[in-house]
């Protein structure tokens, strides 16, 4: 008889430990969800044209590795196609990249606070996540980071603009951390709102990436291509790298309707980066707004703003919904606001006015 701690199944620990990735709440049909970063356009009709045509072969299997979609994108970036890797979403990309160069107890190290999906997937890819505070302004402070980095980092997170607080990391403070970086620790550059980055500062990942070969680039069709539903992500590394990453993800994991509404996409991307420009002038308007209310606003890259609210967050997130937006509160730290449609901005300031009286 083997002898046996107990008689039913028992869950890793560091899955029984793992934080909840709480999604954006949902909203009521009188409400506004700006609590998930998405857009909030209508699918453009090439894209949902595409998608009805592509259903009729939900029959077949999809092309296993998304070729024509991975050379879709190399050639919307300029790298090859063999640089690309595409995912369900650019969360399981990230899934797949710890998957391929974290063993048990290796280390990883990340801003905090940052994407929430980071501790989960740093700890259910057995590695050890080593949280490093944002400096002032809800930036990151990267030469702490670099200092956090030992024999045992195989991964660095580096989330630009950072999710939740907003800002960009710039171009020279970069090139300061990678040249501080060991080459054999791997940087993840995760750049899921780069279209909406407008700081002259902010570097240009491609290039980043093209002149260092531990570079990873994160990047997703769900926010300023509206795909957020069909999950599609990618990473771009160099081609061994990369052939690795390929070997550790789902088989078929992009389903054949998200990888033609991806390249749909791309192919009227002209008219899909005008709409972020006008996300981007509304994200303008909405810092204004509230800045004129006398909000101090961590600098914004992206599209949501966040307030801090410290130990007021859920209670001013409850209020919010029940005047009908819908934020995300980070319980004890603030709300993020995403950038929505003009109406939705216009009723958030006017419940954000409210907070500001009396104080
Ligand atoms: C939204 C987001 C992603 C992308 O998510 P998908 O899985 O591609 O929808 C990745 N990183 C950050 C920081 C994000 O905010």
């Amino acid at each position: 008889m083997l002898s046996c701690v107990s008689d039913n199944p028992q869950l890793r620990p560091a899955v029984d430990a793992l934080p909840a990735y709480v999604p954006g709440a949902r909203a009521g049909a009188t409400s506004f969800k700006l609590s998930s970063n998405e857009n909030p356009y209508p699918v453009h009709p090439a894209v949902l044209a595409a998608i009805v045509d592509a259903a009729q072969d939900t029959n077949r299997y999809p092309d296993m590795h998304a070729s024509e979609l991975c050379e879709a994108i190399a050639g919307m970036i300029g790298v090859r196609a063999e640089e690309v890797v595409a995912g369900n979403g650019s969360v399981a990309v990230l899934a797949h990249v710890l998957g391929a160069f974290v063993d048990a107890g290796d280390e990883v190290v990340l801003p905090w606070r940052s994407f929430e999906a980071y501790p989960i997937a740093i700890q259910v890819a057995g590695g050890t996540g080593v949280r490093v505070p944002l400096a002032a302004g809800g930036r990151l402070d990267l030469p702490a980071m670099a200092a956090a980095v030992t024999e045992r980092t195989k991964v660095v997170l580096v989330c630009t603009p950072n999710n939740p607080t907003g800002p960009a990391v710039h171009a020279d403070e970069l090139d300061a951390f990678l040249a501080a970086v060991p080459r054999h620790v791997v940087v993840v550059l995760d750049e899921a709102y780069v279209e909406f980055v407008r700081d002259p500062e902010a570097p240009d990942g491609v290039e980043v990436y093209a002149a260092h070969p531990n570079v990873v680039l994160l990047r997703t069709l769900s926010k300023a291509y509206g795909l957020a539903g069909l999950r599609v992500g990618y990473a771009v590394a160099r081609p061994r790298l990369a052939a690795g990453i390929r070997a550790v993800a789902t088989p078929f994991g992009v389903s054949h309707v998200a990888q033609r509404a991806a390249i749909a996409a791309i192919g009227v991307q002209d008219r899909l980066l005008e709409i972020v420009d006008e996300l981007v002038d509304e994200r303008t308007r909405l810092v204004d707004l509230l800045t004129a209310q006398g909000w101090d606003l961590p600098e914004t890259q992206a599209n949501f703003v966040w307030l801090p609210l410290g130990e007021q967050t859920v209670a001013r997130a409850a209020e919010a919904a029940s005047a009908g937006v819908v934020v995300r509160p980070f319980a004890g730290e603030g709300i993020r606001v995403s950038v929505g449609e003009p109406e939705a901005t216009d009723l958030f300031c006017e419940i954000a006015a409210g907070w500001r009286e009396g104080v």
